[in-house]
């Protein structure tokens, strides 16, 4: 019989709890165990990829080495031949410049700083002719002869370029102030302006060849290396003596074209005063011969007054005698004027004196005929070269004018109208006589009239 005391019982308990957790363990120690046999051989799988790998990466490092190699080789040929192309195309563009330089109708000289010549162009040479030695320096671009060392703007010292042998002090000898005999100072010339950093353009210079100056124009320019390094200077000119002469013969013609605007105004100014004077003068003429018109004229009646009448019969005595022509004198006298200016009063009576005087001179044809105021109430007609008959012809066509006028007198004697009496008489013109003579005639002609009645003609 097992004896189940408390103590055995607890062992047994113990022991079976004992056996579980061997069970348990061994459990786990095999749970453990299967973990790392399944390390190890992702352990071994991983060795064996980075074995793969690095044998990889030495492969691609040779590789890269080859081609490390290789493309150095290549750029160093890649760059010789760039080296080649650059240089190749410098030549092209310098033969081109060069080409360009000596096609242009301009001069161009290239100086280095120590002032000696590297380039000049063909007509820079035409320009200078022999007048500026200029033979030595190199025709065309060269690398070498532009090649000094490159001097620095603040280290110009012209004082030490030697004169003998630059072409400044070539230039600086054959040049002058355009116009004058005074040398182009050597501080003001282009090329030594420009080798101080200057862009200077000069057209007040001459270049003495042979025997004449020739103005130019040049224009000086630095050309620096770096922003502080002039190399060299370059000067362009040209030979301006026919624009100079262009702007003088310009000038000259502005001149002279003012000159004869100046001229044309100043006549035609003076036209205009002449011809303001004419004016004037024709005028002053019209105004003298309206005067002496109306000095001639009766104030009244607008006939010829008796200076006139004296006057024309004078005159026309002179050209008669000369002519020997008849000359005849008509004097025609109102009649009973005095009573008509009673009866009608002295402005009617002017009236009338105007009427008859404007029937005068409706009744004379010549031009050369004159009808007068005689004076007071009587008028007189002047018939140059007029036979007795002529003048009787024309009296009677006076009396037959007055007639028609019908003007009424009241208290005339002879007629209810106012008449004329009226003498006439004629004369050949000598020089022994005078025109009184005529007058005279005439009056006694005209007493008769007045004498036999009146209103009729003697
Ligand atoms: P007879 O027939 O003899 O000529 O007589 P009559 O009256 O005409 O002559 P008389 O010599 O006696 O008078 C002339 C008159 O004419 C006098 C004068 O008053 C007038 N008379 C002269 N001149 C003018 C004038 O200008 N105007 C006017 N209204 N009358 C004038
Ligand atoms: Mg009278
Ligand atoms: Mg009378």
């Amino acid at each position: 019989m097992v004896d189940n005391t408390p103590n055995q019982q607890q062992l047994m308990l113990e022991i079976t709890e004992l056996q579980c957790q061997v069970e348990n363990l061994q459990r786990e120690k095999a749970e453990l165990q299967s973990l790392l046999d399944t390390k190890a051989k992702l352990v071994e799988s991983m060795e064996t990829e980075l074995k793969i790998g690095s044998e990889a990466a030495l492969q691609q490092k040779s590789d890269l080495e080859i081609l490390l190699d290789v493309t150095a080789k290549h750029s160093q040929i890649v760059e010789e031949e760039l080296e080649h192309q650059v240089k190749e195309a410098n030549q092209i563009n310098e033969k081109r410049l060069a080409q360009f330089l000596e096609a242009v109708p301009i001069g161009v000289i290239v100086i280095n700083h120590q002032g000696d010549l590297c380039y000049y162009n063909r007509k820079a040479q035409q320009i200078a002719g022999k007048a500026i030695n200029i033979s030595q320096p190199p025709r065309q671009f060269s690398r070498q002869g532009f090649a000094s060392t490159p001097l620095t703007t603040e280290s110009v010292d012209f004082e030490s370029i030697d004169p003998s042998s630059n072409i400044i002090q070539e230039i600086y000898s054959q040049t002058y102030v355009i116009h004058t005999n005074q040398p182009y100072p050597l501080e003001k010339q282009p090329l030594v302006r420009a080798l101080q950093g200057e862009y200077v353009t000069v057209n007040d210079i001459a270049l003495q060849r042979e025997d004449k100056q020739i103005p130019l124009e040049i224009s000086a320019t630095p050309i620096y290396d770096s922003p502080n390094t002039i190399s060299y200077a370059i000067a362009v000119f040209q030979d301006i003596s026919q624009r100079l002469q262009a702007e003088d013969e310009r000038i000259q013609f502005i001149k002279e074209r003012e000159a004869k605007n100046a001229a044309l105004r100043l006549n035609s100014q003076l036209q205009q005063e002449i011809a303001e004077r004419q004016r004037a003068e024709s005028n002053l003429q019209k105004a003298n011969q309206e005067l002496k018109r109306l000095a001639s004229l009766d104030g009244l009646t607008k006939v010829a007054n008796r200076r006139r009448l004296d006057e024309y019969l004078a005159q026309e005595w002179r050209i008669l005698t000369q002519e020997q022509a008849p000359l005849s004198f008509i004097l025609c006298d109102v009649d009973y004027f005095k009573h008509y200016n009673d009866t009608y009063g002295h402005q009617v009576g002017d009236d009338c004196l105007k009427r008859i005087a404007q029937a005068l001179r409706k009744t004379v044809r010549r031009s050369s005929d004159l009808v007068a105021r005689y004076g007071g109430e009587e008028f007189a007609i002047v018939l140059p070269r007029t036979s007795t008959d002529g003048a009787l012809r024309v009296a009677n066509a006076v009396q037959e004018q007055i007639n028609k006028l019908q003007i009424t007198h009241a208290h005339s004697s002879v007629s209810q109208y106012v008449t004329l009496s009226i003498g006439v008489a004629t004369l050949i013109p000598n020089q022994s006589t005078f025109p009184d003579a005529l007058i005279n005639l005439a009056d006694v002609a005209l007493y008769k009239s007045k004498q036999q009645g009146r209103n009729q003609i003697s």
